[in-house]
């Protein structure tokens, strides 16, 4: 048993905090929480807080752990070496650069982190490799590969179905190597220049062949859809989450209200305005189009928001230059679309662990994992203090 003592506490949920609290640990789970507190703790193991502020670990619903979608131009080691040639051992390297954004993932103070498409199921190897204590890492869950209606161009990040036969089969593949969630890509990636984002990449039929094959295992289905029509075909299809979302109009949000469909927004994918780090890395008529898009994209997700549209953290990032380290940035972008400081912690807290169906996290409550973040002020009124993290806490383990 050890305690944290004089923290000020935000439990996830509630706009006040509990005030010079005491929580106490056991295990990997929180056994009590004991608000103005004087206590010594003398013969047990303490952390004085010295009054900083106690949050749930955060949560990231979705992003890309195997990816690291820089660009560098000078060390193109990304998904092929500079001259373009694959090496034989690419695999290798995307796991050991994947452990090192694992780590980074956690002392950003994520505990909980949810890929949205890893490359040659290197995902349920971290994931075990973290799950085993071999790295340091969040709680790590996965989809494997993403299902498309064309051969990625990410390299081995998608398996190819055709058909709600292939749909269901694929889902099976999915199933067999132990995914957590079934990532659908219904339209193309944002930056392929050429390629219509336009058009759903699969049919109504096909995505309820996959959904009812996914759900009878239990498993979430996630779409990335970048289009109004990919949006309405995915919910009408029955999916439960709505990754990206751009381009959101009237329709897409009365259909979201009605089926309860979670929205993981990804401000950061596409930005409101094209990063230094985009316009250095990335080609003009990239750039452009991200400009282009990104104006779409946060148009259609303050839309959303204000019409009372769940959504939850996300930061897709290891893609569109978006890096594991930085995270926590999330948190402020969500509060540029509006929404209040309250709001933004329990999209990336509570509302995170419900929209993942995921129990027992995401908030400080009795019984709940010791999943825990220390900041050095009060959250609720200066939520820049998530970009710096003093201390994190998983499973009941000081890891930072
Ligand atoms: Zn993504």
């Amino acid at each position: 048993m050890w305690i944290i003592k004089n923290a000020n506490v935000f439990d996830g949920v509630d706009g006040q905090l509990m005030k010079n609290a005491a929580i106490v640990m056991e295990g990997e789970k929180i056994l009590d929480i004991l608000p103005e507190c004087k206590a010594m703790f003398e013969d047990c193991e303490v952390l004085d807080a010295q009054g900083q502020y106690v949050t749930p670990g955060f949560i990231d619903c979705h992003l890309h752990m195997l990816s690291d979608e820089i660009p560098d131009k000078e060390r193109q080691l990304n998904d092929h070496s500079a001259g373009g040639v694959i090496f034989d051992n690419i695999d290798a390297f995307i796991a050991y650069r994947g452990a090192d954004k694992a780590r980074q993932v956690l002392h950003a103070g994520f505990t909980t982190a949810v890929d949205g498409g890893g490359t040659d199921f290197i995902d349920v190897a971290l994931k075990d490799a973290i799950k085993m204590g071999y790295i340091e890492g969040p709680d790590y869950y996965i989809c494997g590969k993403q299902i498309t209606a064309w051969p990625s161009h990410f390299r081995g990040m998608s398996v190819e179905a055709h058909g709600p036969w292939g749909m269901r089969q694929a889902v099976r593949q999915m199933v067999f190597w132990g995914v957590d969630q079934v990532k659908i890509e219904m339209c193309a990636p944002l930056r392929t220049l050429g390629r219509s984002m336009g058009k759903s990449a699969f049919t109504l039929e096909e995505v309820r062949a996959a959904v009812d094959e996914a759900h009878s295992a239990h498993l979430l289905v996630s779409v990335h859809a970048r289009s109004p029509q990919s949006i309405k075909d995915s919910l009408l299809g029955g999916v439960d989450l709505i990754t990206h979302g751009t381009g959101m109009d009237d329709e897409c949000i009365d259909l979201m209200l009605k089926t309860e469909a979670y929205l993981l927004p990804t401000l950061a994918s596409p930005p409101r305005e094209p990063s230094q780090l985009l316009k250095d890395n990335k080609s003009r008529r990239v750039v452009e189009l991200l400009a282009e898009q990104g104006k779409v994209h946060w148009e259609g997700i303050r839309r959303a928001y204000q019409a009372g549209v769940k959504m939850v953290l996300s930061t897709d990032a290891g893609g569109v230059g978006v890096l594991h380290g930085e995270i926590p940035q999330e948190f402020l972008r969500m509060k540029e679309i509006g929404m209040s400081n309250l709001e933004c912690l329990r999209a990336g807290t509570s509302e995170a662990a419900r929209a993942m169906r995921l129990e027992g996290i995401g908030r400080i409550a009795k019984g709940y994992r010791a999943d825990l973040c220390i900041l050095e002020e009060n959250p609720l009124e200066k939520l820049e203090t998530v970009l710096d993290v003093k201390h994190v806490v998983k499973a009941g383990k000081l890891v930072k």
